[in-house]
């Protein structure tokens, strides 16, 4: 073995930027500027000639020549092994040697020369993408498998990077910590992480590494998406012979400080290691206590290294960052982060069933009746929650009272994901996996040991039972024996407490105190280390929980049968089982602030709605050709919304419908073919509303495909379109009217025009001032009808008026309506004048079967209600105004932030990747909404380059949400995605 583990500290060699200079230009011929970059106990110079850019490393003499070749041998075996890997390269010196010789200030040093990896360091990114830390374990492991075979003398050394010496390390400089209680944490949290290796250590694989492939060794070029791409290694001081899960430990414990709440963050990287380089059992056991002492090293060498060199900048500004990363790894059990690295890499979960299978052991609770106990359903998709319920603080309790009028007993599931755990608007999700079961049952019912061990009571009055693998937690039991003594199978422990409320918990975690619910993502881990403890109870009732289908096994079974065509949000989407308002709740109770979802105007599963849907449905639902009041109501109701001459309405059931009847009401009514509409609109899928939707988002051939009567006019877009800036409205006016003008001549007159008042797909931007007038006025001049398609814009959303054509200050002949006007349900309108409805009569009668249905005339009333009442459209208008200023503000900061647009809840953040070219920034924005919906924003991106951010939540949006909405983008944009 070579070298020996220094507790002197390595001060970095002395040698100034002008004798690196001088050293490059007269022992390797390279002449050029130079700058020193950081080193821990080197010392690194840039440099560049006109043949490239390299850097010099002049090498701490503590280090021996053979652990320096051992270094330049790893840099020649991977170029010869895996060109492909991006790694620097060696350039010899003048005379040949890789290691060039020469005298410092303080005695004789080495130099080498390498060639310098262009790109940025992972650690410059502040937020790490799952696809990023993928990348990182990915590097990694390619590294780590070539090195495999890697033989050079030097490689045996004593480093203290090296976790086989986590252990003498962390007691030799941990007195270094002079903030006494972080160095006791970090004791303990290391020997106990040591103690794991230790145990495993003659099973580890042990073989040459590189030991410091971290985010601060790791270089990346910028993807299409704005995210960094990990593309090269640097920095093979640290090569040695050592553990392949202390190489591994160093890049996962590098991932932690980028989000030290999640340190499960660093499974993507354990994944794409693992791909490239086996792991075994006790390689995946012993990952965790690895990880932890990595950390552990870092943070008392880093400590260290300020002490004995306290002018290293470099040292110094790092500590912050390891102390992070030890506490992430350290507040992480090794139990727990086992089961999940195992369940990651899909090795089966090591169930533990001892102890409850005992057959002479009696139930926990000496209940009355074993099988008269209730189940509460607390889950996500549970009907006892209705209404909001699950929002109260005593929802479980009052749902367990409720019960227990019937049932002596209720009792909850363990590993349920209970509703009543979400949390609304937050950036992190809850603590929604229950990790126990609870009890709801007579106070004084009595409890037993249902196996021998010692009793204790824990200072938040837990009582626990220690048995001889497991231990038995209570919550809400008054104990009975003296604590610390022992208890046998069947002896009384206590009583159930006042409340009549028990939580049981088993945790096979030595020492370990559970929580009693867990994260989604950490909860593989938690529920192997907390099995099942429903069996102590020894119920007569089935309890278990079913675990519901993942969202991959719903989307590979929507895949069978429902057409792809059909879209879905997301790559990989969550699986959203309930909505309250403007959130959505998926299956794990994880809440979602939903930014997009217009057609729920007045929120989800608004009571009203659901109400006024059940009661119709219960009394009648039919058609049109009935006689029935609602739809004679319903109908005047809509009527009275529109400006005169508007007065005669035609219930249908989605916009595509409208917009198609409207299109016929118009073509009949004007004995003409012709429409114009507006470039990269949409209006709908049937033949004709699809016929004038020439959005290339939604259908990439739209332009070249559109019928001889479908007639564009330029897109009015005066912030991209094809005239911009101050003139552009009167521009895009004055083309409009030509082509209108100039129709008949052209033989091709207009039946009619066709257009949203506010641009809505194009990403809710306002039609020029005095558009609509003109543009009318041309139409109707030359014999056409003009069409307001208020599907998206209308019904309150804008804030300032109910419609958008009130925006321009005109009234269309025939106005379209749907999404809002059902809240989700099927629901649409045409509302026109009186002569063009009856024109219609020529084409025979019209009828839509359930269009006008008692049930849709029902809800569409009960959704005009609750916008009255609740003053929806005066929210919009207010907390619209409010997201505009935030964003406009946001804007100021972000150059990514081209324009915002829209008015009212009826907004699109535009994003660009330059201001002046307006180089739309598509997949960034893509990206983007991936990474807020982590973030519990649901939010997509719109407009024919995809790069608006469309904001059109249900009306009845909170301020409070609002602004943790702008929060979340401003951190996504600020911190990266
Ligand atoms: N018109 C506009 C402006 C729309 O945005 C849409 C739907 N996005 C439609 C019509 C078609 O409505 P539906 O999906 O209800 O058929």
């Amino acid at each position: 073995m070579t070298g020996a583990l220094s507790v002197a500290g390595l001060v970095r060699p002395e040698v100034s930027p002008e004798l690196a200079r001088r050293v490059a230009t007269e022992l390797f011929g390279v002449a050029g500027p130079v700058r020193e970059l950081g080193s821990q106990q080197d010392r690194n110079f840039l440099l560049q000639d006109a043949s490239g850019r390299y850097v010099l490393k002049v090498a701490n003499p503590a280090f021996a020549d053979d652990e320096l070749n051992a270094q330049d041998a790893a840099l020649a075996h991977l170029a010869r092994q895996a060109p492909a890997l991006q790694v620097p390269r060696s350039r010899p010196a003048l005379d040949g040697a890789l290691m060039a010789r020469f005298t410092g200030p303080e005695g004789p040093l080495r130099a080498r020369l390498l060639s310098f990896l262009p790109g940025f360091p992972l650690a410059e990114q502040d937020h790490l993408a799952p696809v990023v830390v993928a990348g990182l374990g990915n590097l990694a492991g390619a590294v780590a498998a070539q090195l495999a075979d890697l033989r050079a003398a030097g490689l045996d050394r004593m480093l203290q990077w090296d976790v086989r010496h986590a252990r003498s390390v962390c007691e030799l400089l941990a007195p270094f910590v002079t903030d006494a209680a972080r160095r006791q944490r970090l004791l303990a949290a290391a020997s106990r992480a040591c103690d794991g290796l230790d145990a495993r250590a003659a099973d580890l694989l042990v073989r040459p590494v590189h030991h410091d492939v971290t985010d601060d060794n790791v270089v990346c070029v910028r993807g299409a998406d704005g995210r960094a791409v990990p593309t090269g290694v640097i920095d093979f001081g640290d090569v040695a012979l050592g553990w392949v899960v202390g190489d591994l430990a160093a890049t996962c414990a590098s991932v932690l400080h980028h989000d030290p709440d999640r340190p499960l963050a660093v499974i993507p990287a354990v994944r794409a290691y693992a791909r490239q380089v086996p792991l075994s059992e006790p390689d995946v056991d012993a990952l965790w206590p690895a990880v932890v002492a990595r950390a552990a090293v870092l943070v008392v060498s880093g400590v260290h290294q300020g002490v004995v060199d306290p002018g290293n900048g470099y040292a110094l500004a790092a500590q912050e960052r390891e102390w992070q990363m030890f506490a992430a790894a350290a507040a992480m059990p090794a139990e727990v982060a086992t089961a999940a690295l195992r369940a990651a890499l899909g090795m089966p979960d090591r169930i533990w069933s001892a102890g409850l299978t005992r057959p002479d052991a009696p139930p926990l609770l000496a209940l009355a009746d074993l099988s008269d106990v209730a189940v509460l359903d607390l889950s996500v998709t549970s009907e006892d929650l209705l209404d909001g319920a699950w929002l109260s603080p005593s929802a479980e309790a009052d749902l367990a009272a409720d019960a227990l009028r019937d049932a002596g007993t209720v009792v909850t599931r363990y590993g349920e994901a209970r509703l009543t755990r979400t949390r609304l608007d937050s950036r992190q999700a809850p603590a929604s996996i229950a990790l126990g079961v609870e009890v709801f049952c007579p106070d004084g019912t009595l409890v037993r040991a249902p196996f021998d061990g010692s009793v204790g009571v824990e200072a938040d009055r837990t009582v626990v039972l220690h048995g001889a693998d497991v231990d038995l937690l209570l919550v809400g039991v008054a104990v009975s024996p003296r604590p610390d003594s022992t208890v046998q199978a069947g002896e009384l422990l206590g009583q159930v407490g006042q409340q009549g409320r028990v939580f049981v918990q088993l945790c096979t975690g030595r020492g370990l105190r559970p929580p009693p619910f867990a994260r989604p993502d950490e909860a593989p881990g938690w529920r192997s280390v907390c099995p099942d403890p429903t069996g102590l109870l020894q119920l007569a009732v089935e309890v278990a929980t079913t675990d519901l289908a993942t969202a991959a096994e719903v989307l590979t079974q929507r895949r069978r049968a429902f057409a792809d065509v059909q879209e879905h949000y997301y790559d990989q989407p969550v699986r959203i089982e309930r909505g309250w308002r403007h959130h959505l709740v998926d299956t794990s109770a994880r809440t979602y602030l939903d930014a997009v979802n217009n057609v729920a105007g007045v929120g989800h599963a608004h009571p009203r709605i659901a109400r006024a849907a059940a009661r119709q449905w219960s009394l009648l639902n039919t058609n049109s050709r009935f006689n029935y009041s609602i739809l004679a109501d319903f109908s005047g109701r809509l009527a009275t919304l529109l400006p005169a001459p508007l007065d005669t309405v035609f219930l249908v059931n989605s916009g595509s419908e409208a917009v198609d009847l409207a299109l016929r009401l118009a073509q009949t009514w004007t004995g003409r073919e012709s429409v114009y509409c507006l470039a990269e609109g949409y209006h709908g899928w049937t033949s004709a509303s699809d016929a004038i939707s020439t959005s290339v988002a939604d259908n990439p051939a739209a332009l070249s495909t559109r019928p001889d009567w479908v007639h564009p006019l330029p897109a009015p877009n005066p912030f991209r379109g094809r005239f911009r800036g101050p003139g552009a409205g009167a521009a895009y006016t004055a083309a409009a009217r030509e082509l209108l003008d100039g129709s008949a001549a052209a033989g091709h007159p207009p039946a009619a025009f066709i257009c949203e008042a506010v641009y809505g797909n194009a990403g809710g931007i306002p039609l020029p001032d005095g558009y609509l007038t003109e543009v009318y006025a041309a139409t109707r001049a030359a014999g056409g009808l003009c069409i307001a398609d208020e599907v998206q814009v209308g019904y309150g959303r804008l804030g300032s008026s109910f419609w958008g054509f009130e925006q321009q200050g005109v009234v269309p002949d025939v106005v379209t309506v749907a999404k809002a006007m059902g809240n989700g349900h099927p629901l649409g309108a045409v509302i026109t004048r009186r002569d063009i409805a009856d024109a219609f009569a020529s084409n025979g009668y019209f009828f839509s079967s359930s269009g006008g249905s008692p049930v849709s005339c029902a809800v569409g009333m009960a959704v005009l209600d609750v916008l009255e009442q609740e003053g929806l459209q005066a929210n919009a208008a207010e907390l619209g105004a409010h997201l505009r200023t935030r964003f406009e503000q946001l804007a100021e900061q972000v150059p990514l932030i081209g324009a915002v647009h829209g008015l009212g809840l009826y907004l699109g953040v535009e994003l660009v990747r330059d201001r002046t070219t307006f180089e739309p920034a598509t997949e960034e924005t893509a990206a983007i909404c991936e990474r807020l919906l982590e973030l519990g924003v649901v939010l997509q991106p719109t407009g024919d380059r995809l790069n608006v951010l469309k904001i059109k939540p249900p009306l009845c949006l909170t301020r409070s949400s609002a602004d943790f909405f702008v929060d979340r983008v401003a951190e996504v944009l600020r911190r990266g995605w």
